[in-house]
């Protein structure tokens, strides 16, 4: 029984704000990755190669808040943040805050294949995945108006915040309008970090995450994304990949306490992520979700925010796409 499991981002995502259209477009989006990463697995490929194919269908897509249409840094830059992890060999690699790897959660890949390493960060990230010919992009290719007019109202808050959410109607107008990749102008388009999960016909399991973060951290910040067993995490018994703020995430090892839920405890999946997602994360003011999946290819994505992008298909079953709670 192999199966796929995505995620989006999860948020303040209101069903009422967000347009018809701009719906259509994320589930097509989500629906799309969905197909790239199943196909994979019924084709007999691997996890390890499904989690990564979907997250970079998802990279590639400015809807969400990974490689292209990543979230702004307080200076106004794109630091962004991947990991990947193999369950069977608990082979793992991240990056963080890479500006220019078009794809990071290739470059991830490559920490795991090419170093004897598990996470690179900065420009020594980047730098491993130039000299391995990985595509690099400019800031403009990162670039989308949406994520800039967040910034603005971050910074106009003060505050760092997960955007999921949908812009403001009322958000200010940018600072400066630079001439660049101006995305759609839909004041409702929401967006959001990226994973994916997996099991294949073998029993394998894998987890991948990608990020651009949160808007207007800190430079230098670095969320639970690409911190093995806090955004994602993968073993013999369950892959997880989270999204949410990741300072609730890093202090709860959110991940990794799932797996020890179910081994030490004896929990099932379903019941492991409800501890950790409702019981842990939600009291103590950790929003967000996480999307999951067990060795005999039971499949969960709870989250404790209003809504978070995902989708999901088990063998054989249909493919469920959806944005809401239920
Ligand atoms: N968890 C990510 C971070 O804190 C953000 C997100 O999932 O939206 O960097």
């Amino acid at each position: 029984m192999f199966a796929l499991a995505l995620h989006g981002g999860a948020g303040t995502i209101a069903r009422a704000s967000l347009s018809p259209d701009a719906e259509r477009e994320y589930r097509a989006a989500l629906d799309a990755a969905l197909h790239v990463g199943y196909s994979l697995l019924a084709q007999g490929g691997a996890a390890f190669d499904a989690v990564e194919a979907t997250v970079r269908s998802l990279e590639d897509c400015p809807l969400f808040n990974a490689g292209r249409g990543a979230v702004f840094t307080h200076e106004g830059h794109h630091e962004m943040d991947a990991a990947i992890m193999q369950g069977h060999t608990r082979l793992a690699g991240a990056v963080a805050g890479v500006r220019q790897v078009q794809n990071p959660i290739r470059a991830a890949r490559l920490v795991l294949e090419h170093t004897e390493h598990v996470l690179l960060a900065y420009p020594g990230a980047d730098e491993l995945a130039r000299e391995h010919g990985l595509p690099l992009q400019p800031p403009e290719y990162f670039f989308t108006q949406h994520r800039f007019n967040q910034l603005q109202e971050a910074l106009q808050e003060g505050r760092m915040r997960l955007d999921h959410s949908q812009a403001r109607a009322a958000a200010p107008a940018p600072l400066e309008e630079p001439e660049k990749f101006v995305d759609n102008a839909d004041p409702n388009w929401k967006k959001g970090t990226v994973g994916a999960v997996a099991r294949d016909q073998y029993g394998h399991l894998a987890a991948a995450t990608s990020t651009g973060g949160m808007t207007n951290k800190r430079y230098a910040r670095i969320g639970d994304t690409p911190l093995i067993g806090a955004g994602t995490w993968a073993d013999e018994r369950c892959a997880i990949s989270c999204t949410g703020h990741g300072e609730y995430f890093i202090r709860a090892v959110a991940a990794y306490d799932i797996a020890c839920l179910m081994e030490y405890k004896g929990l099932s999946l379903e019941e492991a992520c409800r501890v950790v997602v409702h019981d842990k994360l939600a009291p103590a003011g950790g929003e967000g979700g996480l999307i999951a999946v067990d060795a005999a290819g039971n499949v969960t994505l709870p989250f404790n925010s209003d809504g978070m992008y995902r989708a999901s298909r088990v063998e054989g079953g249909a493919a469920q796409v959806a944005i809401y709670k239920e």
